[in-house]
């Protein structure tokens, strides 16, 4: 009789894992190191896609479709896993963070939202037109277009959406971080004036930079609402990927896009690139020269 020793299987230390953005209920832990997403189509296609293209190294590894209590995920890798105690930063890219169709989605049953000119007067009293005021309510399309210009999305093609440092502490609250110093003095905390990592992180993002510009995938995508998740520890690894493709979608036939021309409707183009170049330039600035 043959007895089998059974495999070992070495499972990483536990720690409490970090949702810097989306529903809570929607990420679940997986097994070896992975993690289970809500299932979207789009991210599906998207990732499977990604599996075969030079950004492959940038994402998190995708391993397909499966079912937790009558529930589809997206199964992939943990990007936290390797790490001990991590420091992390979610940073939504693009000058826009919604898509083309959506705009003519908002657009086909005009109507004036009372509750969003709400949101509105809530935020900046100053934001609404006369007119708007008079009726006091707004038309979507236009709410969706003021809120970008709230954030450093509209100005720099890129906004910081949350957060987490090794000591704890968590900020999600960057929804009117807006000027280039605001920026620069979130990033500045989030490492912690730790110049050895801040070349780690800007060194990721030239690569980055240089293999998007390569990328079959990426010319042939509108990318909105995807962001760039930064890890780094106390080990001195510090690492960035490309997350979040719920809202990345192909282009029309023929179409490309260079990423960095500025949007106009119709030419779809997301600003991706241009809110890098402009990450990119401000972290620069932040080193000693
Ligand atoms: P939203 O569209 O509102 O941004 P979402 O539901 O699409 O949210 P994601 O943006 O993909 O969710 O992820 C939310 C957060 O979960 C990220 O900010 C990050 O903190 C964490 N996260 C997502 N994917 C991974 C991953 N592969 N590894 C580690 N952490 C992840
Ligand atoms: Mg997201
Ligand atoms: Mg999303």
């Amino acid at each position: 009789m043959v007895h089998w020793s059974p495999f070992v299987v070495s499972f990483k230390k536990r720690y409490p894992w970090v949702q810097l953005a989306g529903h809570a209920g929607n990420f679940h832990a997986g097994e070896y190191g992975r993690l289970l997403k809500r299932y979207c189509e789009c991210e599906q296609l998207c990732l499977s896609k990604l599996m075969g293209d030079t950004l492959r190294p940038y994402v998190p590894g995708y391993y397909g479709v499966v079912q937790r209590d009558e529930q589809d995920y997206n199964l992939m890798d943990d990007l936290l896993a390797d790490f001990d105690s991590p420091s992390i930063m979610d940073c939504k890219m693009g000058s826009r963070t919604y898509l083309e169709e959506e705009l003519l989605k908002a657009r086909e049953l005009p109507r004036l939202r009372r509750d969003m000119y709400e949101k509105m007067v809530a935020v900046d009293p100053g934001a609404p037109t006369d007119q708007e005021r008079a009726q006091q309510g707004i038309l979507k399309p236009r709410y969706m277009q003021w809120r970008e210009t709230l954030s450093s999305t509209a100005t720099l093609g890129f906004r910081i959406e949350g957060i987490k440092r090794a000591d704890g502490t968590c900020n999600t609250n960057f929804k009117k971080t807006k000027h280039r110093e605001q920026v620069m003095q979130a990033l500045g905390d989030f490492v912690d004036g730790n110049i050895q990592i801040l070349k780690l992180y800007l060194q990721r993002l030239k690569e980055l930079r240089s293999v998007l510009e390569k990328s079959q995938f990426f010319r042939a995508h509108e990318v909105v609402g995807s962001s760039l998740l930064f890890v780094h520890d106390a080990s001195g690894q510090a690492r960035v990927w490309m997350i979040d493709f719920g809202k990345t979608v192909p282009l029309p036939a023929l179409l490309t896009l260079d990423h960095r021309t500025p949007w106009m409707e119709g030419n779809h183009e997301d600003g991706y690139l241009w809110g890098l170049d402009n990450l990119i330039d401000i972290l620069s600035t932040m080193l000693p020269p």
